[in-house]
């Protein structure tokens, strides 16, 4: 095919991956340009220590340019503002315009704090570990809380997805807890979408929900699944339950929805602004434009009677931005595509807690029917999780600095 261009919208797990691997099977000639308003990666995994100066911001970041200026990948660091799909056009806050061949979005979501009154850390009391400046905020907010403890409230609010994080959020707290020596003043709750602790969004992963129970007995921290939370305010969450949950320190995630320019182009997203994709990872309507990682639409296998999401974690982002960056290539090389189908992904997830950990592994996780629930699930609790997150945090972030995929 004569020269293309191909826009990556993010440049995150999704975005950085689907670049890196398009430049892998694309020659030269044919132009990526990357779009984000973010000149630096975020490793966010690591943000759930962030908070408890365990890492700061240059532990967990790194600059962007430099990779794709090696790798012959122009970088706009800048947001895109506008979406043209007739025209194939994407603008950017800044003005620019970038006609494309092909659309890459891998935006990720829009943290929906105005959803529950009182949420958040901008206008609301609670806070967040979903990006690098709410975790730093969080770390402010803690070392407050070290001055004049007590109770604790940790969770996912209705409509969130990413429960592994508040899961790891709580279970780091706890251990700092019990280090600074507050148990006895700091008692911890958790509260969940999640229909039983230990769900995750998935319908559960092996004996997740015996696990779960197990941690939270030994750990002495109240596990409420099921939650709605009504509103939030200075000093209390008040749940749909009627339960009222005082607080001195509350990290809740918030519900995702998509980005905005995502939701506000006419026939790109679903109505909470998630592309839709085939098992190409490409839109049903417009086969020019993929998606992968938090910026698609997934049903939740199941539903729950307080609104949960479907966790798509960095792995499974990974995994759905390789399959479409393949796909692109495919097209632009007259090559075979590759098809992934959604119910086929696999999820490795490390749930850590400080000193120790659970690792799950399950292979076809939103797989229901004859398949049934996920029969390959695989769960390992113990010191190793921990190691293994450091060992993944340091074998991406090295890797990744280098414009190498290694996992
Ligand atoms: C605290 C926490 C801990 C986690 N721990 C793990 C873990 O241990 N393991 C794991 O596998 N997963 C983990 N996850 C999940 C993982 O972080 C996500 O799966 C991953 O970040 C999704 O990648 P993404 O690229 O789809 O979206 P994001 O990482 O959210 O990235 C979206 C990118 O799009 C950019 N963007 C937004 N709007 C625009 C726009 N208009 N124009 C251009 N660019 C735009 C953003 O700046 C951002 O760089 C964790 C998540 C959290 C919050």
């Amino acid at each position: 095919m004569s020269s293309t261009r191909t826009v990556i919208l993010g440049s995150s797990f999704a975005g950085l991956t689907a670049a890196l691997e398009l430049r892998k099977r694309v020659d030269d000639s044919h132009e990526i340009v990357v779009v984000d308003p973010r000149a630096e990666f975020t490793f966010i995994p690591s943000l759930i220590w962030l908070p408890f100066g365990l890492r700061d911001a240059k532990d967990v970041t790194f600059p962007l340019e430099p990779i794709y200026r090696r790798k012959n990948i122009r970088f706009v660091n800048d947001a895109a503002a506008r979406i043209d799909i007739e025209g194939r056009t994407v603008t950017t806050a800044g003005g620019e315009e970038l006609a494309y061949d092909y659309l890459f979005i891998g935006t990720g979501p829009r943290l929906a704090f105005e959803k529950i009154e009182g949420l958040g850390p901008e206008a609301g009391h609670t806070e967040s570990v979903c990006n690098l400046e709410h975790a730093q905020r969080a770390g402010a907010a803690w070392k407050e809380f070290l001055k004049d403890p007590g109770p604790v409230v940790v969770g996912t609010a209705q409509g969130g997805s990413c429960f592994g994080a508040s899961y790891e959020f709580l279970l780091n707290t706890k251990h700092q807890i019990k280090k600074a020596g507050l148990e006895d003043v700091a008692p911890v709750t958790f509260i969940s979408a999640e229909p039983e602790l230990g769900h995750f969004g998935l319908g559960g992963v092996g004996n997740s929900n015996a696990l779960v129970e197990k941690f939270f007995g030994r750990l002495d921290i109240e596990g409420l699944p099921n939650s709605s939370i009504d509103r939030v305010t200075a000093n209390e969450i008040e749940l749909a339950s009627g339960r009222k949950l005082p607080f001195k320190y509350s990290m809740i995630v918030p519900p995702f929805s998509g980005v905005d320019v995502i939701a506000n182009t006419p026939g790109l997203a679903n109505p909470m602004g998630f592309v839709p994709v085939d098992e190409q990872y490409r839109h049903p309507d417009h086969p020019e434009i993929y998606a992968a990682g938090v910026a698609i639409a997934i049903k939740p296998p199941d539903e729950t009677a307080v609104p949960a999401g479907v966790p798509k974690t960095g792995q499974m982002t990974e995994t759905m931005a390789k399959v479409a960056a393949h796909n692109i290539a495919a097209e632009i090389n007259s090559g075979k595509t590759e098809a992934l189908p959604l119910d086929e992904l696999s999820a490795i997830c490390v749930l850590d807690a400080g000193n120790s950990g659970v690792i799950f592994k399950a292979d076809n996780v939103l797989a229901r029917g004859e398949r049934g629930l996920h029969p390959k699930a695989r769960t390992m609790a113990g010191p190793q999780a921990h190691l293994a997150k450091l060992a993944f945090e340091r074998v991406f972030i090295s890797s990744r600095k280098r414009g190498k995929i290694v996992l």
